[in-house]
Parts: C-alpha cells; structure tokens; sequence
C-alpha cells in the first residue's frame, strides 16, 4: 500500500507466520528498510513488482536492527545494492553465532542522504542492541523497528534488551512531529493525533513495567 507519496509499506499479515513489516521510499534511489526473512521474501518480491520495481532495482537496503526476521534476507541483494545497518547490528549477530553479508556501510546517529531523500537516524536501543530507528523529516515519517508498535512496544526479554534503554528510546520518538508511525510488525498508524495518542496509550500502559 502507498503510505503517502513516495512511501510503500508492504504488510506483513500472515498471524500464522512472524515476518517483518518492510518499507520503501522510491525516490531518485529507491531505498528498501528491513528486507525480512530469506524464506519470506516473495513478499517483498511481490510488493516490488506491483510497483514495477524488480529487486536489483534496489538501491540500499537499511536495516533497523538485528533479529533475524528483519535483516536475514540482506544476502538476496547483489552488487547493485548496498546494505547497511549499524556496526553494534552487525557485531551483535556474528557475536550470536549468525552468519550474514557484511554491510557495505555502517549507519550512525546522523542524517543519511540518499539520492534526493535524507533520512535522520537515530539510536535506538533498548529491544536490541544497535537498534535503529529512521525518521524522514519530508514526509514526518518515522520508521520504529521493534522499538514502537501501534498499541504495543518491542519486547526487553531477548538478549541485550533493556526496558530502561527502550523506554528512554520511546521518549525520544515520542518528542518527534510524526504523521507516519511505521512499525516493524503490525499496522502503520496515520495522523498526527493518532500517532500521539499511540505514545501516550504506550507510556500510560507499559512505562510502569520498564526499567
Ligand atoms: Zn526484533
């Protein structure tokens, strides 16, 4: 589905299977965010080509962190596409035993321009250790990873999480002017109003239980 201009958001909705939400800004560069699992990725095959998109046409793929039904398909991409994600990202996997292309470059906190688009990338951690969250200033987007879901929040149980870290990372989004939250599983939420409602509910709901 077009999100908004330039933004598609390809939806995981399979209840029965755990896959990734995954984006794309199709820009001068056409920029994907979180590929997904390998053995999913028809899906985003799929979602491409109802754009008339084919996958070398992919000109970098952004990783917001490091479990695998996130980034495990970043080795599908050949040398026409570069992938990133952050180093901490990176170093978590081959620290968990993972084996995975490495990324033509790291991301950190900072604007990262592609083509005609730039992007805010901000540190997010808390879920996952290296955690990224990207925050598109043109279109007051924000892509969350599994910091932030609409009406739930990543989960601080698997290793290197740390409610502390996701709670003062969801603060940091929350101060953010956001008419796009684009999750990694889930629904989008859309509008200003609702998306500040979703931090709210959040906070209200799950801050008591971080720390
Ligand atoms: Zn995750």
């Amino acid at each position: 589905m077009e999100v908004t201009a330039g933004l598609h958001a390809f939806i995981w909705r399979n209840p029965r299977a755990n896959n990734a939400n995954t984006y794309l800004i199709a820009g001068k560069k056409n920029i994907l965010i979180d590929p997904g699992h390998l053995h999913f990725f028809d899906h985003v095959v799929n979602g491409l080509g109802r754009l008339g998109i084919t996958v070398s046409q992919v000109d970098v793929v952004l990783v917001t962190h490091a479990h695998i039904d996130h980034m495990e398909a970043v080795g599908i991409f050949g040398e026409s596409t570069l992938t990133a994600m952050s180093r901490e990202s990176f170093q978590f996997i081959e620290g968990s035993g993972g084996k995975i292309r490495e990324p033509e470059f790291f991301l950190q906190e900072g604007t990262l321009t592609v083509g005609d688009v730039s992007l805010d990338v901000l540190m997010t951690p808390g879920h996952c250790p290296g955690s990224l969250s990207f925050y598109w200033p043109d279109r007051k987007a924000l892509f969350t990873g599994d910091v932030v879901f609409s009406q739930g929040i990543g989960r601080t149980d698997l290793p290197g999480g740390s409610g502390r870290l996701l709670k003062e990372s969801i603060e940091r989004l929350s101060r953010l002017d956001v008419d796009y939250l684009l999750p990694g599983h889930g629904a989008v939420v859309v509008g200003k109003e609702k998306v500040k409602d979703n931090f709210r509910m959040v906070a209200d709901y799950w801050f008591d239980y971080l720390d």
